[in-house]
Protein backbone atom coordinates (compact mmCIF):
# COMPACT_ATOMS: atom_id res chain seq x y z
CA UNK A 1 0.00 0.00 0.00
CA UNK A 2 0.99 3.43 -1.20
CA UNK A 3 0.46 6.63 0.94
CA UNK A 4 0.82 9.88 -1.20
CA UNK A 5 3.49 12.04 -0.11
CA UNK A 6 2.06 15.67 -1.32
CA UNK A 7 5.21 17.46 0.52
CA UNK A 8 7.23 19.93 -1.25
CA UNK A 9 10.09 19.89 0.78
CA UNK A 10 11.93 17.50 3.41
CA UNK A 11 14.59 18.24 5.84
CA UNK A 12 18.62 18.28 5.05
CA UNK A 13 20.68 15.75 7.39
CA UNK A 14 22.42 16.79 10.98
CA UNK A 15 25.35 17.65 8.37
CA UNK A 16 23.01 19.58 6.61
CA UNK A 17 23.13 17.56 3.32
CA UNK A 18 20.58 16.99 0.80
CA UNK A 19 18.83 13.63 1.93
CA UNK A 20 17.10 11.65 -1.17
CA UNK A 21 14.05 13.61 -1.03
CA UNK A 22 14.95 17.68 -0.65
CA UNK A 23 12.08 19.53 -2.95
CA UNK A 24 9.73 17.75 -4.90
CA UNK A 25 10.67 19.36 -8.04
CA UNK A 26 13.44 16.89 -8.63
CA UNK A 27 11.87 13.68 -7.11
CA UNK A 28 9.68 13.13 -4.18
CA UNK A 29 8.92 9.35 -2.79
CA UNK A 30 5.57 8.51 -4.97
CA UNK A 31 7.16 9.24 -8.20
CA UNK A 32 10.13 7.19 -7.57
CA UNK A 33 7.95 4.41 -6.32
CA UNK A 34 5.92 4.27 -9.12
CA UNK A 35 8.92 5.33 -11.83
CA UNK A 36 10.33 2.01 -9.88
CA UNK A 37 7.16 -0.06 -10.60
CA UNK A 38 7.10 1.35 -14.58
CA UNK A 39 10.86 0.96 -14.90
CA UNK A 40 10.71 -2.87 -13.90
CA UNK A 41 8.19 -3.59 -16.44
CA UNK A 42 10.04 -2.14 -19.33
CA UNK A 43 13.90 -2.98 -18.60
CA UNK A 44 14.80 0.60 -17.71
CA UNK A 45 14.75 3.94 -16.04
CA UNK A 46 11.56 5.53 -15.61
CA UNK A 47 11.43 9.13 -15.16
CA UNK A 48 7.79 10.71 -14.69
CA UNK A 49 6.21 14.12 -15.98
CA UNK A 50 3.66 16.26 -15.92
CA UNK A 51 1.57 15.13 -18.58
CA UNK A 52 3.05 13.19 -21.81
CA UNK A 53 3.61 16.02 -23.72
CA UNK A 54 5.55 16.93 -20.62
CA UNK A 55 8.11 13.31 -21.37
CA UNK A 56 7.88 14.39 -25.27
CA UNK A 57 9.37 18.32 -24.77
CA UNK A 58 11.84 16.67 -22.00
CA UNK A 59 12.73 14.14 -24.97
CA UNK A 60 13.35 16.63 -27.61
CA UNK A 61 15.22 19.33 -25.43
CA UNK A 62 17.46 17.07 -23.50
CA UNK A 63 18.82 15.37 -27.53
CA UNK A 64 17.90 17.95 -30.24
CA UNK A 65 19.90 21.52 -30.44
CA UNK A 66 19.86 24.01 -33.22
CA UNK A 67 20.60 22.11 -36.45
CA UNK A 68 18.87 18.46 -35.58
CA UNK A 69 16.76 17.08 -37.71
CA UNK A 70 13.90 14.75 -36.44
CA UNK A 71 12.50 11.89 -38.54
CA UNK A 72 8.88 11.70 -37.23
CA UNK A 73 6.23 8.81 -38.10
CA UNK A 74 3.60 9.54 -40.52
CA UNK A 75 -0.04 9.78 -39.40
CA UNK A 76 1.87 9.61 -35.15
CA UNK A 77 0.45 11.77 -32.63
CA UNK A 78 -0.85 14.79 -33.62
CA UNK A 79 0.29 17.09 -30.58
CA UNK A 80 4.49 15.33 -31.58
CA UNK A 81 4.30 16.75 -34.90
CA UNK A 82 2.59 20.27 -33.36
CA UNK A 83 5.36 20.62 -31.21
CA UNK A 84 8.23 20.09 -33.16
CA UNK A 85 6.67 22.69 -35.77
CA UNK A 86 6.38 25.18 -32.80
CA UNK A 87 10.59 24.31 -32.07
CA UNK A 88 11.40 25.66 -35.46
CA UNK A 89 12.59 29.31 -34.28
CA UNK A 90 14.80 27.14 -31.60
CA UNK A 91 16.46 25.44 -35.52
CA UNK A 92 15.05 22.25 -34.97
CA UNK A 93 13.40 20.75 -37.82
CA UNK A 94 11.30 17.92 -38.63
CA UNK A 95 10.31 15.47 -41.48
CA UNK A 96 7.71 12.50 -41.98
CA UNK A 97 8.40 9.01 -42.95
CA UNK A 98 6.30 6.47 -43.74
CA UNK A 99 7.31 4.14 -40.28
CA UNK A 100 6.69 0.70 -42.13
CA UNK A 101 10.25 1.40 -43.86
CA UNK A 102 13.38 2.82 -43.54
CA UNK A 103 13.73 6.18 -41.56
CA UNK A 104 15.62 8.95 -43.96
CA UNK A 105 18.87 10.48 -42.62
CA UNK A 106 17.96 12.19 -39.62
CA UNK A 107 20.12 12.69 -36.34
CA UNK A 108 16.83 11.35 -34.43
CA UNK A 109 14.41 9.00 -35.41
CA UNK A 110 10.89 9.41 -33.75
CA UNK A 111 8.67 6.75 -34.07
CA UNK A 112 5.29 5.74 -32.48
CA UNK A 113 3.97 1.94 -31.36
CA UNK A 114 1.49 1.97 -32.69
CA UNK A 115 1.45 5.61 -34.48
CA UNK A 116 -2.09 6.71 -33.39
CA UNK A 117 -3.90 7.02 -35.28
CA UNK A 118 -3.00 5.41 -38.42
CA UNK A 119 -2.06 2.28 -36.19
CA UNK A 120 0.97 1.61 -38.16
CA UNK A 121 3.90 0.01 -36.56
CA UNK A 122 7.92 0.79 -36.92
CA UNK A 123 10.34 -1.33 -38.59
CA UNK A 124 12.36 -2.85 -35.98
CA UNK A 125 14.86 -4.24 -38.22
CA UNK A 126 15.46 -0.75 -40.16
CA UNK A 127 15.61 1.07 -37.25
CA UNK A 128 18.84 -0.88 -35.41
CA UNK A 129 20.59 0.32 -38.51
CA UNK A 130 19.89 3.63 -38.34
CA UNK A 131 22.74 5.69 -36.97
CA UNK A 132 20.90 8.29 -35.34
CA UNK A 133 18.89 8.28 -31.35
CA UNK A 134 15.84 6.60 -32.04
CA UNK A 135 13.03 7.49 -29.83
CA UNK A 136 9.85 5.36 -29.50
CA UNK A 137 6.16 6.76 -28.45
CA UNK A 138 4.95 3.25 -26.83
CA UNK A 139 1.48 4.97 -25.22
CA UNK A 140 -0.88 2.45 -26.93
CA UNK A 141 1.35 -0.77 -26.88
CA UNK A 142 2.23 -0.30 -23.15
CA UNK A 143 5.22 -2.51 -21.46
CA UNK A 144 2.51 -5.83 -21.73
CA UNK A 145 3.04 -5.52 -25.67
CA UNK A 146 6.33 -4.30 -25.82
CA UNK A 147 9.31 -3.38 -24.22
CA UNK A 148 10.76 -1.19 -27.13
CA UNK A 149 14.49 -0.96 -25.51
CA UNK A 150 14.72 -4.42 -25.78
CA UNK A 151 14.31 -4.02 -29.79
CA UNK A 152 16.71 -1.30 -29.84
CA UNK A 153 15.42 1.66 -28.92
CA UNK A 154 17.45 4.42 -26.82
CA UNK A 155 14.11 6.39 -25.25
CA UNK A 156 11.02 4.88 -24.85
CA UNK A 157 7.76 7.93 -24.14
CA UNK A 158 4.64 7.35 -22.81
CA UNK A 159 1.68 9.44 -22.11
CA UNK A 160 0.65 7.50 -18.64
CA UNK A 161 -2.64 9.57 -18.70
CA UNK A 162 -3.61 7.10 -20.87
CA UNK A 163 -3.39 2.89 -20.30
CA UNK A 164 -0.85 2.81 -17.46
CA UNK A 165 -2.97 4.98 -15.49
CA UNK A 166 -5.92 4.14 -17.14
CA UNK A 167 -8.98 5.41 -15.18
CA UNK A 168 -9.62 9.20 -16.98
CA UNK A 169 -8.14 10.79 -13.84
CA UNK A 170 -4.52 11.36 -13.97
CA UNK A 171 -2.59 13.57 -17.01
CA UNK A 172 0.95 11.66 -16.48
CA UNK A 173 3.75 10.81 -18.91
CA UNK A 174 6.91 8.84 -18.64
CA UNK A 175 10.19 8.18 -20.49
CA UNK A 176 12.26 4.80 -19.93
CA UNK A 177 15.33 4.96 -20.91
CA UNK A 178 19.33 3.49 -20.20
CA UNK A 179 21.48 5.45 -17.40
CA UNK A 180 23.49 7.31 -19.59
CA UNK A 181 19.59 9.01 -21.09
CA UNK A 182 18.44 9.25 -18.01
CA UNK A 183 20.53 10.98 -16.34
CA UNK A 184 20.11 13.57 -19.36
CA UNK A 185 16.52 13.54 -18.71
CA UNK A 186 16.28 13.71 -15.31
CA UNK A 187 18.36 17.37 -15.42
CA UNK A 188 16.21 18.53 -17.94
CA UNK A 189 12.94 17.60 -15.84
CA UNK A 190 14.31 19.10 -12.96
CA UNK A 191 15.23 22.52 -14.38
CA UNK A 192 12.38 23.08 -16.54
CA UNK A 193 10.09 21.76 -13.73
CA UNK A 194 7.81 19.30 -16.23
CA UNK A 195 7.63 17.30 -12.89
CA UNK A 196 4.35 14.92 -12.68
CA UNK A 197 2.81 15.43 -9.04
CA UNK A 198 3.02 12.57 -5.79
CA UNK A 199 -1.60 12.62 -6.98
CA UNK A 200 -0.52 11.48 -10.58
CA UNK A 201 2.18 9.23 -9.88
CA UNK A 202 -0.34 7.67 -7.58
CA UNK A 203 -2.66 6.99 -9.80
CA UNK A 204 -0.44 5.36 -12.63
CA UNK A 205 0.93 2.59 -8.85
CA UNK A 206 -3.03 2.10 -9.01
CA UNK A 207 -3.15 1.63 -12.53
CA UNK A 208 0.08 -0.04 -12.99
CA UNK A 209 -2.00 -3.19 -10.58
CA UNK A 210 -4.12 -4.12 -12.84
CA UNK A 211 -2.70 -3.22 -16.09
CA UNK A 212 -2.06 -6.73 -17.56
CA UNK A 213 -5.53 -7.47 -16.85
CA UNK A 214 -7.06 -4.50 -18.55
CA UNK A 215 -4.38 -4.88 -21.62
CA UNK A 216 -5.71 -8.53 -22.53
CA UNK A 217 -9.67 -7.16 -22.14
CA UNK A 218 -8.93 -4.25 -24.05
CA UNK A 219 -7.23 -5.95 -26.34
CA UNK A 220 -9.91 -8.76 -26.76
CA UNK A 221 -13.07 -6.68 -27.14
CA UNK A 222 -11.25 -4.44 -29.54
CA UNK A 223 -10.38 -7.55 -32.05
CA UNK A 224 -13.87 -8.45 -31.62
CA UNK A 225 -15.01 -5.22 -32.64
CA UNK A 226 -12.25 -4.44 -35.48
CA UNK A 227 -13.84 -8.07 -36.64
CA UNK A 228 -17.42 -6.60 -36.90
CA UNK A 229 -16.84 -3.34 -37.84
CA UNK A 230 -14.90 -5.31 -40.87
CA UNK A 231 -18.17 -6.67 -41.72
CA UNK A 232 -19.99 -3.92 -41.76
CA UNK A 233 -21.16 -2.32 -45.09
CA UNK A 234 -20.84 1.33 -43.81
CA UNK A 235 -17.30 1.17 -42.63
CA UNK A 236 -14.58 1.70 -45.74
CA UNK A 237 -11.37 1.11 -43.70
CA UNK A 238 -10.71 -0.69 -40.33
CA UNK A 239 -6.95 -0.30 -38.69
CA UNK A 240 -6.10 -2.37 -36.07
CA UNK A 241 -2.86 -3.87 -35.04
CA UNK A 242 -3.72 -7.08 -33.05
CA UNK A 243 -3.18 -5.82 -29.98
CA UNK A 244 -4.65 -2.78 -27.25
CA UNK A 245 -7.66 -0.82 -27.54
CA UNK A 246 -7.18 1.61 -29.98
CA UNK A 247 -8.53 1.15 -33.65
CA UNK A 248 -9.90 3.37 -36.12
CA UNK A 249 -11.99 2.93 -39.13
CA UNK A 250 -12.93 5.59 -41.67
CA UNK A 251 -16.74 6.36 -42.69
CA UNK A 252 -18.65 8.87 -44.97
CA UNK A 253 -20.13 10.83 -42.45
CA UNK A 254 -17.53 10.98 -39.15
CA UNK A 255 -19.53 13.07 -36.97
CA UNK A 256 -23.42 11.73 -37.51
CA UNK A 257 -21.67 8.53 -35.89
CA UNK A 258 -19.42 10.15 -33.37
CA UNK A 259 -22.45 11.98 -31.62
CA UNK A 260 -25.00 9.30 -31.92
CA UNK A 261 -23.41 7.09 -29.92
CA UNK A 262 -24.94 6.65 -26.02
CA UNK A 263 -22.39 3.91 -24.38
CA UNK A 264 -18.76 5.39 -26.21
CA UNK A 265 -18.44 8.69 -24.95
CA UNK A 266 -17.58 11.25 -27.74
CA UNK A 267 -13.91 13.09 -26.08
CA UNK A 268 -10.64 12.69 -27.17
CA UNK A 269 -8.12 10.99 -25.25
CA UNK A 270 -7.91 6.54 -25.23
CA UNK A 271 -6.73 4.17 -23.06
CA UNK A 272 -9.72 4.45 -20.59
CA UNK A 273 -11.93 1.87 -19.23
CA UNK A 274 -14.80 3.78 -20.69
CA UNK A 275 -14.97 3.77 -24.03
CA UNK A 276 -14.58 6.84 -26.29
CA UNK A 277 -14.38 7.88 -30.06
CA UNK A 278 -13.80 11.30 -32.31
CA UNK A 279 -13.17 11.97 -35.67
CA UNK A 280 -9.68 12.92 -35.35
CA UNK A 281 -10.15 15.96 -38.56
CA UNK A 282 -11.46 18.22 -36.02
CA UNK A 283 -7.85 18.52 -34.65
CA UNK A 284 -5.77 16.74 -37.63
CA UNK A 285 -6.96 18.86 -40.34
CA UNK A 286 -6.25 17.20 -43.86
CA UNK A 287 -2.79 15.06 -42.29
CA UNK A 288 -5.12 12.09 -41.69
CA UNK A 289 -8.43 10.60 -43.42
CA UNK A 290 -11.57 12.29 -43.85
CA UNK A 291 -13.45 9.87 -42.50
CA UNK A 292 -11.56 8.59 -39.67
CA UNK A 293 -12.71 7.39 -36.50
CA UNK A 294 -11.20 6.90 -33.70
CA UNK A 295 -12.27 4.62 -31.48
CA UNK A 296 -10.63 3.61 -27.44
CA UNK A 297 -12.25 0.17 -27.04
CA UNK A 298 -12.98 0.42 -23.41
CA UNK A 299 -13.72 -2.48 -20.94
CA UNK A 300 -17.36 -2.52 -21.46
CA UNK A 301 -19.34 -5.45 -22.39
CA UNK A 302 -18.16 -6.41 -26.41
CA UNK A 303 -22.22 -6.71 -27.42
CA UNK A 304 -22.93 -3.76 -25.64
CA UNK A 305 -20.32 -1.71 -27.39
CA UNK A 306 -21.50 -3.03 -30.41
CA UNK A 307 -24.51 -2.85 -30.06
CA UNK A 308 -23.64 1.10 -29.56
CA UNK A 309 -21.85 1.31 -32.25
CA UNK A 310 -24.49 -0.20 -34.86
CA UNK A 311 -26.97 2.26 -33.82
CA UNK A 312 -24.87 5.11 -34.55
CA UNK A 313 -23.80 3.47 -38.10
CA UNK A 314 -25.89 4.49 -41.13
CA UNK A 315 -28.36 1.32 -41.35
CA UNK A 316 -27.24 -1.95 -43.47
CA UNK A 317 -29.69 -1.22 -46.66
N1 LIG B 1 1.64 10.34 -27.23
C1 LIG B 1 0.52 9.75 -27.66
C2 LIG B 1 0.60 8.53 -28.50
C3 LIG B 1 -0.73 10.27 -27.31
O1 LIG B 1 -1.85 9.66 -27.73
C4 LIG B 1 -0.79 11.44 -26.50
C5 LIG B 1 -2.09 12.03 -26.13
O2 LIG B 1 -3.12 11.67 -26.66
C6 LIG B 1 0.41 12.02 -26.08
C7 LIG B 1 1.62 11.45 -26.45
C8 LIG B 1 0.39 13.26 -25.20
O3 LIG B 1 0.01 12.88 -23.92
P1 LIG B 1 -0.70 13.86 -22.84
O4 LIG B 1 -2.05 14.16 -23.38
O5 LIG B 1 -0.67 13.03 -21.60
O6 LIG B 1 0.13 15.07 -22.75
Amino acid sequence: MQTIDRSTVWPYDEQGEPKKFFYSRYDHPTGVAAETELGRLEGGDALLYASGMGAVTATILAFAKSGTTVAIAEGCYFGTSKLLGLLAPWGIDYVEFDQRGMPPEADIVWVEAPANPVLTMPNWEALKAHPGLVICDATVATPVYLRALDEGVDVVVHSATKFLTGHHDALLGATVSRAAHSSRLREIRGNTGITASPDAAGSMLQGLETLDVRMRRHTETATEIARRLGEHPAVETVRYPGFSGLLSFDVADPRAVETSTRLIVNATSLGGVRSSMESRARWEGGRIPAGLLRLSVGLEDVDAIWADLEQALPPRS
